[in-house]
């Protein structure tokens, strides 16, 4: 029989999450405090995280431990399964040899509890009683709804209006995990009315929704702020994707030699890759690392590399990023975990040391490939998956112009069983693609603080 499948045994799970810090060429640039612009220490993150993540922010340690606990709950899907692509290859008619580690195996659909059952733990025990969060398809938002019902946290959640419209579903299942969602721009918080006042049809975007989130959390002592993406922590979290998968194709008896992953802010990518990226450094990877991102927000492809805020109300510390500026409002792709402004500050300082590639994919394109994926490999995509799925076959079909074989791997970030309206639409010729909105760009970048 055809190998498809490379699966560890669960005691395979990673005892330990890889820190990339310590191996950086250069090291990252400072996060700022959002008012005197010095460098922040911890105690200006602690109104936000608990002790232990805001730790993990900076640590140089290269491998911090999995909790127990984390652990044992990561064992309901971890190790999740790396599949060949063999259907996939065939219908493609190529030379090339093309793996997916399937993160749409966890509970709520998609790598994201990696980091919200981490992230619930830390805080459980250093005594939050309730977190809040911003999301956008809502795949966040259900991975902490169920992290927090595990370990027994209330749970609000800011839910992108464009997605709370569209994926009605992603709500219903954040609440039926017991959080609490409302749509963002919302008339609870300052952040939320102000937008509102100046724009009441407004979409939302996750940097709105993140103001929402971040002024509730620093506002009640009892509550504290969760990221999804885009953070040190978070992406640390997620290494267990590579760890696992480095395993695995040791398994299949084959290296990568093309990486690919989309990003949002970064997480799912990060955690795929970072392991490789270690190796990278050390010499013993020679792979091609490819981000991708879609057109209609192309933070890495045409953003600007300087400081700006994570939100749009500027609540949060600067860092320094790719970045659209943090009132860009993106438009209403249906791949609403793509929608955001800036990437994490260590993807873009992978980019800019030269470790990593990135491309964008229209809208129209990235379902096209789901399509064809669904079609020979039975799993549908989420539509940010489809992004990294486009890529893919454009690799693989540039080995067949070649005729040279190569290997390629990438990340199925997640299912896309809640999105089943966005390929409704798409299959009635209701999506489109976006022009690259350059002037709502250029005019929030104009309002970038002006540092180094
Ligand atoms: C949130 C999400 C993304 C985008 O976020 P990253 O932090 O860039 O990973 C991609 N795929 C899925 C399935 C998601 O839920």
């Amino acid at each position: 029989m055809e190998h498809i499948q490379f699966n560890l045994a669960q005691d395979r799970i990673p005892h330990t999450w890889y820190n990339i810090l310590p191996d950086l060429p250069r090291p990252l640039s400072p996060t700022l405090h959002p008012a005197t612009l010095n460098p922040i220490g911890p105690g200006d993150l602690a109104a936000l995280f608990p002790h232990n993540l805001i730790q993990q922010e900076v640590s140089m340690d290269r491998e911090i431990e999995i909790p127990g606990e984390v652990r044992q709950i990561y064992a309901q899907w971890r190790p999740s399964p790396l599949f060949r692509a063999r259907r996939l290859e065939r219908a493609l008619d190529t030379p090339a040899r093309i793996f997916y580690k399937y993160e749409g195996v966890s509970p709520a659909g998609s790598h994201k509890l990696n980091t919200a059952v981490a992230q619930a733990y830390y805080n459980k025990r250093e005594g939050t009683k309730r977190l809040a969060t911003e999301t956008g398809a809502g795949q966040w938002g259900s991975a902490l709804a169920m992290a927090c019902r595990f370990f027994g946290l209330k749970c609000k959640v800011y839910m992108v209006r464009v997605s709370y419209d569209q994926k009605p579903y992603r709500r219903g299942m954040m609440e039926t995990f017991g959080a609490t969602v409302s749509a963002s721009p919302s008339d609870e918080t300052d952040a939320g009315r102000a937008i509102l006042e100046r724009t009441p049809q407004s979409p939302g975007s996750l940097g709105i929704a993140i103001s929402e989130a971040v002024e509730v959390a620093a506002k009640d002592p009892e509550t504290k702020y969760a990221l999804g993406s885009v953070l040190n922590h978070v992406l640390l979290h997620q290494t267990v994707v590579g760890l696992e998968a480095i395993e695995q194709m040791a398994l299949a008896d084959d290296e990568p030699d093309v990486i690919i992953g989309c990003t949002g802010g970064g997480s799912n990518f990060a955690g795929l890759v970072l392991p490789y990226l270690g190796r990278k450094i050390k010499g013993r990877s020679r792979a091609k690392v490819v981000a991708v991102e879609p057109a209609a927000c192309p933070s890495l492809t045409k953003g600007k590399f300087t400081y700006d805020f994570g939100d749009t109300a500027r609540l949060t510390p600067l860092a320094k990023m790719h970045t659209l500026g943090s009132t860009f409002v993106p438009p209403g792709i249906h791949a609403g975990g793509l929608r955001y402004h800036g990437m994490a500050p260590l993807i873009s300082h992978v980019l800019n040391l030269g470790l990593i590639e990135a491309r964008s994919v229209q809208q129209l394109e990235a379902f096209a490939a789901g399509v064809q994926f669904a079609r020979a490999e039975g799993i549908v995509p989420a539509p940010e998956a489809n992004h990294a799925i486009a890529e893919v076959i454009r690799e693989a079909l540039l080995a067949r112009e070649e005729g040279k074989q190569r290997t390629i791997l990438f990340n199925l970030s997640g299912h896309g069983h809640f999105d089943m309206q966005a390929y409704i639409d798409y299959e009635s010729g209701k999506l489109q693609n976006y022009d690259y909105p350059a002037a709502e760009i250029a005019m929030a970048l104009a309002g970038l603080p002006a540092i180094g």
